[in-house]
């Protein structure tokens, strides 16, 4: 273990995101065009090498990592990533190795995720409509989805789901969705919509839904209590009392929790964004090729990278305009 990573400001840098792929099963409307473009495999940092970049910052103090993508799930040979993650596990430096699915290979992997230490997962589901979740995902199926949450729950992994608030899409269906989570003992977090890459003709402001009227919407159905729980992150949490659920709210528009961030992100092409809403990055690819045999010159362009950690972000809705629009994807950074 070397020294812990710590920002300009303070921050300690104890959570890592991997975007593994950015190539996905799926073709959400909010997330990627349907004729979407994806990086040439050459590019992409080999299983090797995101071992290789995880192992540096587990090294320098972070203790949980996040597989994100694209579709981590479609990334050939995936498992044999999870499994030489366990390691760190098992040595206690990393205290959680989770990630984010679509879960549509979850009934194939839920098994091994588990094998591998991995105990909690997140899935992505805006509907349980199947209709509507075809026309959400463009090329997804519901049922499909919903085998592999079974499957997740069965090998034990806890199920949390997230879901991106739509208005006039999921909007009607809030208590439903609600009420299936209690059911199934999965707490439930609402996404708002960002202004993220270029996804063709849908317009994101007439998709915008805002959190505050989510809020609001559960105050009409149930006894709604804030939580003071924390992750450092841009969730805020309540509870539902009449089923005792915890709901979340991430509003990554808004400023109020970049004072506690402690995170970064990794591209599956080894760049490094230090902050979700800024387009400022560290290539970290060039610090791990050109150096094979020693770890020396990565854990340099890593400390280097953090010292640019801005203070926040500047997205902005207010003037009915996406300002501060990101041209990148979420597939690319991982959300
Ligand atoms: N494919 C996996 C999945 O869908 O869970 C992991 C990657 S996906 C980019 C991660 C999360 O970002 C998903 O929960 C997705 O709903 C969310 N997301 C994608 N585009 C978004 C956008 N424009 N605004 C808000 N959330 C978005
Ligand atoms: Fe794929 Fe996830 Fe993006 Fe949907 S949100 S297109 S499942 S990466």
């Amino acid at each position: 273990m070397t020294a812990p990573l710590i920002d300009p400001f303070a921050r300690s840098i104890t959570y890592l995101r991997v975007s593994v792929t950015d190539r996905c099963d799926f073709r959400c409307v909010y997330c990627m065009s349907e004729d979407m473009k994806f990086l040439p495999k050459k590019d992409l940092l080999t299983l090797e090498e995101l071992d290789r970049m995880c192992t540096a910052f587990v090294h320098m103090g972070v203790e949980k990592l996040r597989i994100t993508g694209g579709e981590p799930l479609v990334r050939r040979n995936i498992m044999s990533f999870f499994n030489a993650m366990t390691r760190h596990l098992d040595s206690g430096a990393l205290k959680e190795l989770t990630l984010t699915t679509n879960g549509s290979q979850l009934h194939r992997f839920a098994d091994d995720l588990y094998a591998a230490g991995v105990r909690r997962v997140n899935v992505s589901l805006d509907t349980l409509d199947e209709d509507k979740f075809s026309q959400i995902t463009r090329w997804g199926r519901l049922k499909q989805v919903l085998n592999g949450i079974d499957a997740a729950q069965k090998a034990g992994l806890r199920v949390k789901i997230n879901a991106v608030a739509l208005k006039d899409f999921n909007e009607p269906e809030l208590p439903q969705i609600t009420q299936w989570c209690a059911e199934r003992d999965m707490d439930l977090t609402w996404i708002e919509v960002m202004p993220m890459g270029d996804i063709g003709n849908e317009d994101r402001l007439d998709q915008y839904w805002s959190l505050k009227d989510v809020r609001k919407e559960y105050e009409n159905h149930y006894t709604v209590t804030d939580l003071a729980e924390r992750t450092g992150g841009p969730a805020r949490y309540v509870r539902l009392e009449e089923t005792n659920q915890k709901i979340g709210f991430i509003t990554p528009l808004s400023h109020n929790f970049c004072e506690s961030c402690n995170r970064v992100r990794l591209t599956c092409t080894g760049e490094l964004y230090m902050c979700l809403g800024q387009e400022d990055m560290a290539d970290l690819r060039g610090a791990l090729r050109d150096h094979p045999d020693t770890e020396q010159p990565l854990e340099d362009a890593i400390r280097a990278a953090i010292n640019l950690k801005p203070k926040g972000h500047d997205f902005d809705y207010s003037r009915q305009s996406v300002d501060g629009k990101m041209s990148r994807h979420m597939s690319h950074t991982g959300g």
